[in-house]
């Protein structure tokens, strides 16, 4: 069995997460080290490792789900300029293999 990554920990309750967004397909919750004033992971309830592990049939909607929640979640909390950032691969700055997208933020 492969192990669970500490998102999916989160994601169950078993690690605390500061959740800012739930729904079937997608959490979001705060970065535990922002580097914005708003910074929040967007993280898939499906443990996808990363962008280079994407299944090209089944996971682009899952994706342009986690697009639309960060667009909300800007909107609501009033951004006036904001990054969204996946990092990919060790090299590519990626810690948790487990996928996420990073909406940084500033008001
Ligand atoms: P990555 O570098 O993999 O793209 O992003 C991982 C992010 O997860 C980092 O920005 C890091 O600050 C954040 N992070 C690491 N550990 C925790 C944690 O236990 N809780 C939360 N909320 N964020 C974490």
């Amino acid at each position: 069995m492969t192990e669970r990554t500490l998102f999916q920990k989160i994601i169950d309750g078993e690690v605390p997460g500061d959740f800012v967004h739930k729904d079937d397909i997608c959490v979001a919750i705060k970065d535990i080290n922002p580097k914005a004033p708003i910074h929040y992971l967007i993280v898939p309830r499906k443990p996808i490792p990363g962008v280079h592990e994407m299944d090209e049939m089944k996971d682009w909607p899952i994706v342009t789900h986690l697009f639309k929640v960060a667009k909300g979640l800007a909107e609501s909390d009033g951004c006036e300029g904001y990054r969204l950032q996946f990092n990919v691969g060790e090299k590519g700055g990626q810690i948790i293999p487990h996928l996420h997208l990073h909406l940084m933020g500033w008001k």
